[in-house]
Parts: structure tokens; C-alpha cells; sequence
């Protein structure tokens, strides 16, 4: 509406005032100062009498009143919207115009949209400065511990009791049977059970989640049927051993039988004779959660395969709680797809957590609250609630960004997983920046073929509906381990990661990339190249493209024949060759996340140095600055699509030196449109070259008072 004060007044009801707490247009002093009685002044009045009141000539309204700080007389027109909820009473929405009758009916219509929009999002973070104003002293009296603190892996809150991952445990019967014919059947109807919700679960993986949980029960349904596995529990049964020591004693016998493979496959595949040894259990017992999922609990263990997550994911678990050090990146990346909370504890406190626990995970703060007492519980409910709602809301994000000086500002999304096109579509993202390609590889028990890979592919260049879509090749190795791995390699990080696998496997490779050429079929394909050292790997990728390409022309397969090849820079040799690099692809990549853990030498899980690693180092300012630079002098794309990407307080550096495209998680495209809406780019460049000019950590901290 472009008004010259756009102001937001809080009520304090302790006081019984309002209180201005953020403001456009009046002196940015006046904030926390200039305070308000119920009923004074316009403000006052529109607060107290819950309705907007809109004056074209504010002078002439009986409440008028010249308050210090605010200038009432300056602005003529004067539209004061009250933000409730139900009765309620939140705050003041002012708006101030010098000209007079300046707003319409349209405008108080409008601003009342949006005062019930802040109504929400206000009374959440209300209910979180309370929250954090709390000195958890009451908790202690009762006795409750202090939070354990963590590390946000996954962002989210979540409620609910501790469980470990399961295993069957010892335990006696509590069921009796008269007849081993009783027993049998009892035996079998529990069976029966398992298998039509292991069935169920399956299908409910279903669409949105094929890339990554094709099959995914389909160890614990061949188990099922597989006569030594169930047979021999029965003929125990028939032997008159119990139904339930069975299950136990047949479970144990290939738990020990399976950890003892030298096959990591096998090995991996205990988790499932212990899972589903408890379902069977659970519905021998005929137990009220005999739907055998995890929901109300949140899994509290010391480390978790990527298929694990996945499945109690599936089976609706409220949040995970890890050891830190057994926590990879794809886990914590799986995690956030899958939007399920996750914090990383010290070892030493997973002990304080026995199963059964009631938790309360606040995965924004990194806090795990052991016992929680019933207000605090209420008052994450409250907050879970209140996001849903908020979150539910998409209309105010642009479509396009722009900064303030009319420089456009793409913002894309990375995604992993095929459900993360939705969630990217819903944000308004402009494209997507980075498909991880490798989760089917990583999460799945079976190789995905060319056929399946295509098929991935061409759903998420179709949703996005001739949106720009970059598809990654397969990063694997360091930490991304794939399932059958049985590489022991002493330095994994160093060892044959990304690029460097898919060269060493062309196989693999071509298989990948025939499906992506094919899914690109008729439309704009950019494929990306993880982990480049040298422009040999990327001119090997080109000559592999090629003859894919050869291959599939003289197959008769429709296919792109011409892909933008891209190239990630992640590493310290990409950054010495940026010029080469630049010069020879079709665009470049920032994966900050991999160059600033290369370039500075720090393992982000790592306690001892875990804090050194920072994006806003100088020297990777001064990357970051020669990459954008490589990339302008050659005139090709140029996009960051690490973390750093998402780095408010970095933000305006990036810009500086050049940046015009990001990818960043769907969940914080929105905020990076509105940081995009509000930067200057001639004022950036400044920014840029004041923290460029600095030669310590501490004086680029100071700086950008972090
Ligand atoms: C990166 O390294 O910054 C990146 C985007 O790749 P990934 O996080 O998948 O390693
Ligand atoms: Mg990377």
C-alpha cells in the first residue's frame, strides 16, 4: 500500500498496555518505548473496541491524541487494525499516511487478512518467548531434570514416549493356552495379523514414496512366508513350548546367526528379524498398539540405517533422538524429507533416557525435555498446532523475487526424495537446484534399474511442469554409504567418493545416466557432477554422455541429446581450477556444505572442532567470491546450493559478490523470498567487500554480529 508507517503495537496484558514493538516509517528508537493504554489514542481505541478504525483526516477523531515518538499530526490518514484471536486481544496493525483519505474499504479489508494471518503466527512466538522466558525453576522443585541439550539434525517438535529401536527382549507369556491345538491357532492368527498389516504398511509407502521405499517390508513378508523361519516356531509349538517363547527363541537363533555374516547386507537385516519378532509378539498378546507403529513414541537409539528411518517413518514415529556420533549427513537430510524431528544428543545422555520416558523433542532449539511437566506438554501441543495451521499457508509467498533495487533472484529447492516435489511446488520454488539422486540407491534394498531410475526422473521433470530442474548424479561414499557396501576404506572422506565412484563403476553410471537423458526427452535437462577434482572427470562424464547418448539414438530411444553438464564445486582443487572449470561447463554449483569441510579441514560432527567449521571463514569468502567471479567472466550460470545458501547473516555477502541463484531446502524458500524482497544489491556489494576486507574470523563475526 506503500504507506509512510507501517507499525506493529503488542499488548502487554500484565501492564494492561500496548507496546510498540516494530515499525516502518517512525523513529526506529521509539520501538519497546512508546507504550499505549487500552483505549488511548486511535491504537488504543481500535484495541479496545476490537474493530479497525480507518480516519481519512486522523486529526478530527476524538482520540486523537499527539503521542511523543509517533508524530500522530504528521500523518492524516490513519488505518488502526486490531490483531485478535477470537475475543482475545493481540495487538495493533497501524498504518499512517501524510496525504489525507489515503486509505480505502479495499485496504482495511486487506490489512485485515493479514492481521489474521499475524494473529497465528504472534501467538506462537509468544507461546515460545514464554516458553524460553521460563526458568524451568518450578520443574526443578518438582524434581524434573534440566533439558538435555543437543544438535538440531531435523527441525520439529514432537511429544511422545521413548522407545528404542525394537528387539523382542526377554519376558514370559502373558496369555495361557489349555491345548497346544489352542495354541497353534493362536499362533496363526497372529501371523495372519502380521502379515496384513506389513501388507498395509507397504502399500501406504505406495505412490509418494516409491523411489525410496519400493519393497521395503519385503524382508519381514519373505520372512513370513518362509517355512524355516515360521516353521520353526510351529514346530516348537507343537512340541508344547509356548507361543511367545517360540517367536523369542527362533528370533534369537537368527539374530546371532545374521550378526554373525561377514555380508553387511545380512548384517543389516537383524533390525528386521527383531521387528518384526516384536510384531508378531505384539499381536500374539493381542495388545491395544497391536497396529505395531510408533506413534506417541519417539526412538530414542544410538544409530539408525537410512531404511530404518524410513521405516518408522512409515509407521508414524513422532521424533528420533541419536547418538551424535552415529549420525551421518544422509540421515539427518532423509530426516528433514521425511519431516521427522531429530536431535543429536552427547552418548552419556541417551543413558538418561530409559524406554518409556515421556519426552518433549524441541527440535527448533535443540532441546530434549526429560519428564516434562504437564504445562510445559500443553504448551507444546499448542505450538504443534499453531504451525500445522501457519504452515498451511502458502498465498503470501511471490512467485518471482526481486530485490528491493529490482534485481531479479531466483530461489529453487534442493530435493531427495520424490515427496520433496510437492513440498517444493507448494513453496513456490522456481525450480529445483539439486536432485540428490543417490536415496533410492542409499535407502532401498534393491539396485534401482535404468528402467525405474527413468521413471524417478521423469516424474519430477513433469511435476515440474517446464520449471528449471537440475538432476545430480550419484554422490556416494564419505558417510553416504551405499547399502552393500563392503568398501572398508580407511578414510572414507577422502576415499572414493561422488564422481570418483561413478567413473570407477561406468556401469552404474551409464545405467544413470541414460535414464536421466531419457527423462529429459523434450525438455530443458541440466545434469550435475558431485565431487569434481580435475576437468578430466568432467570431460570423461561428457564422453560417457555422449555415447549414452550414440547408444540410445541407435536404440530408437527417445532422449535429450543435448544436456547443460554442470559442475559442483566442493572441493579446494575445484576452487584453484574455477577458471578452467567455469570455462568448460554449461554452469557451476556451490556445494558449501563439502567445500567448507574440506577447505577449513573440520568434521562438522566432530566435538573437538566441530565449531571451527563456519561459513563465514575468510577463506571461504574469498572461494566463494573467485567462484562467482570464474563463473561471470566465462557468462555461465552460477548458483550456491549448500547450506550457506540458507545463512540469513550471509545472505547479503553472497549477493554482493554476485549471486543470482539458490537452492536451498523447500522449507526455507519462503524465507529467502522475503530476504530477497528486502536487499539492496548496490548495498550488498558493500557488505561483500567490507567483509572481504577482513583477515580474522573475529572481526567478520563482529561485523556481522554473529
Ligand atoms: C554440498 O556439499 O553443499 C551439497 C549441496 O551436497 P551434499 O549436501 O549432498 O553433499
Ligand atoms: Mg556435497
Amino acid at each position: 500500500m506503500e504507506s509512510d508507517v507501517c507499525s506493529i503495537y503488542l499488548f502487554d496484558e500484565k501492564d494492561d498496555q500496548l507496546v510498540l514493538r516494530a515499525t516502518r516509517g517512525l523513529k526506529p528508537d521509539s520501538v519497546g518505548k512508546v507504550r499505549l493504554s487500552l483505549g488511548e489514542g486511535i491504537t488504543g481505541s481500535a484495541l479496545k473496541e476490537l474493530r479497525p478504525i480507518r480516519e481519512a483526516h486522523a486529526e478530527k477523531n476524538p482520540h486523537f491524541k499527539s503521542i511523543p515518538g509517533i508524530d500522530e499530526e504528521k500523518y492524516r490518514s490513519f488505518l488502526a487494525v486490531p490483531i485478535k484471536r477470537g475475543l482475545s486481544r493481540i495487538g495493533v496493525m497501524v498504518l499512517q499516511h501524510r496525504r489525507a483519505d489515503y486509505f480505502t474499504i479495499e485496504d482495511t479489508r486487506a490489512i485485515q487478512a493479514i492481521a489474521s494471518h499475524l494473529a497465528a503466527t504472534l501467538e506462537n512466538a509468544e507461546i515460545l518467548m514464554e516458553l524460553h522466558r521460563v526458568d524451568y525453576g518450578p520443574e526443578k522443585e518438582r524434581g524434573a531434570v534440566e533439558p538435555i541439550h543437543g544438535t538440531v539434525s531435523s527441525a520439529g517438535i514432537a511429544i511422545g514416549t521413548a522407545v528404542g529401536i525394537r528387539t523382542v527382549g526377554e519376558g514370559g507369556e502373558s496369555v495361557g493356552y489349555d491345548t497346544t491345538s489352542e495354541a497353534r491357532e493362536a499362533y496363526e492368527s497372529a501371523l495372519g495379523k502380521t502379515r496384513s498389516q506389513l501388507e498395509r504398511l507397504q502399500n501406504e509407502a505406495g505412490d509418494r514414496l516409491a523411489d525410496v521405499a519400493s519393497l521395503i517390508f519385503s524382508s519381514h513378508l519373505l520372512m513370513l512366508k518362509d517355512g524355516s523361519f515360521t516353521g520353526k516356531m510351529q514346530s516348537k509349538i507343537d512340541d508344547g513350548v509356548s507361543p511367545g517363547q517360540a517367536v523369542r527363541a527362533v528370533v534369537h537363533e537368527y539374530v546371532t546367526l545374521f550378526s554373525r555374516s561377514t555380508n553387511p547386507r545380512v548384517r543389516e537385516k537383524t533390525q528386521d528379524v527383531e521387528d518384526l519378532g516384536h510384531r508378531i509378539l505384539r499381536n500374539l498378546e493381542g495388545a491395544a498398539d497391536a497396529d505395531g507403529d510408533y506413534r506417541g513414541q519417539i526412538v530414542v537409539a544410538r544409530n539408525i540405517f537410512p531404511s530404518e528411518l524410513l521405516k518408522i517413518a512409515l509407521q508414524h514415529v513422532e521424533g528420533v533422538v541419536l547418538n551424535e556420533g552415529g549420525v551421518t549427513a544422509h540421515i539427518s537430510i532423509l530426516a528433514r524429507s521425511l519431516e521427522v524431528p531429530l536431535i543429536l544428543v552427547g552418548e552419556s545422555n541417551l543413558s538418561e533416557i530409559p524406554d518409556g520416558t515421556l519426552l518433549v523433542l524441541d527440535g527448533e532449539h535443540g532441546m530434549v525435555f526429560v519428564h516434562p511437566s504437564e504445562e510445559l506438554i500443553e504448551r507444546y501441543s499448542e505450538i504443534l498446532a499453531t504451525r500445522t495451521r501457519v504452515l498451511a499457508t502458502p498465498a503470501a509467498i511471490p512467485d518471482r523475487t526481486a530485490t528491493a533495487d529490482a534485481v531479479p533472484i531466483e530461489v529453487h529447492a534442493n530435493i531427495n526424495i520424490l515427496r520433496d516435489v510437492e513440498h517444493a511446488i507448494h513453496v513456490k520454488a522456481e525450480g529445483i537446484g539439486l536432485y540428490r539422486s543417490e536415496f533410492p540407491f542409499i535407502v532401498r534394498n534393491d539396485f534401482p534399474s535404468e528402467e525405474e531410475q527413468y521413471r524417478i526422473y521423469r516424474r519430477i521433470v513433469k511435476e515440474m511442469n517446464g520449471k528449471e530442474v537440475t538432476l545430480r548424479t550419484l554422490d556416494v561414499g564419505g558417510d553416504k554409504l551405499l547399502p552393500n557396501d563392503s568398501n572398508n576404506e580407511s578414510n572414507p572422506f577422502l576415499g572414493l567418493r561422488g564422481i570418483r565412484f561413478s567413473l570407477s563403476h561406468p556401469d552404474i553410471f551409464r545405467d544413470q545416466l541414460r535414464a536421466m537423458l531419457r527423462a529429459g526427452a523434450g525438455t530443458r535437462l541440466r545434469i550435475m557432477l558431485p565431487m569434481v577434482s580435475s576437468k578430466d572427470e568432467f570431460l570423461a562424464t561428457r564422453e560417457l554422455i555422449r555415447e549414452c547418448s550414440e547408444q540410445l539414438s541407435s536404440d530408437g530411444v527417445a532422449h535429450n541429446t543435448s544436456p547443460e553438464l554442470g559442475t559442483m564445486i566442493e572441493l579446494p582443487a575445484a576452487v584453484e581450477a574455477a577458471e578452467t572449470l567455469a570455462a568448460t561447463s554449461d554452469f557451476l554449483s556451490i556445494g558449501t556444505n563439502d567445500l567448507v569441510m574440506y577447505l577449513l579441514a573440520v568434521d562438522r560432527t566432530n566435538e573437538h572442532v566441530g565449531k571451527m567449521y563456519k561459513h563465514h571463514h575468510p577463506s571461504v569468502l574469498h572461494a566463494l567470491k573467485r567462484i562467482v567471479a570464474a563463473a561471470r567472466a566465462n557468462d555461465k550460470d552460477v548458483s550456491i546450493c549448500g547450506d550457506a545458501a540458507s545463512d540469513e547473516s550471509l545472505f547479503p555477502f553472497l549477493v554482493g559478490i554476485g549471486l543470482r541463484k539458490f537452492s536451498v531446502e523447500p522449507r526455507n524458500v519462503p524465507v529467502l523470498k522475503r530476504e530477497v524482497l528486502k536487499i539492496d544489491t548496490r548495498e550488498a556489494s558493500k557488505t561483500a567487500e567490507k567483509l572481504l576486507s577482513f583477515t580474522t574470523i573475529r572481526e567478520i563475526e563482529t561485523y556481522l554480529n554473529i
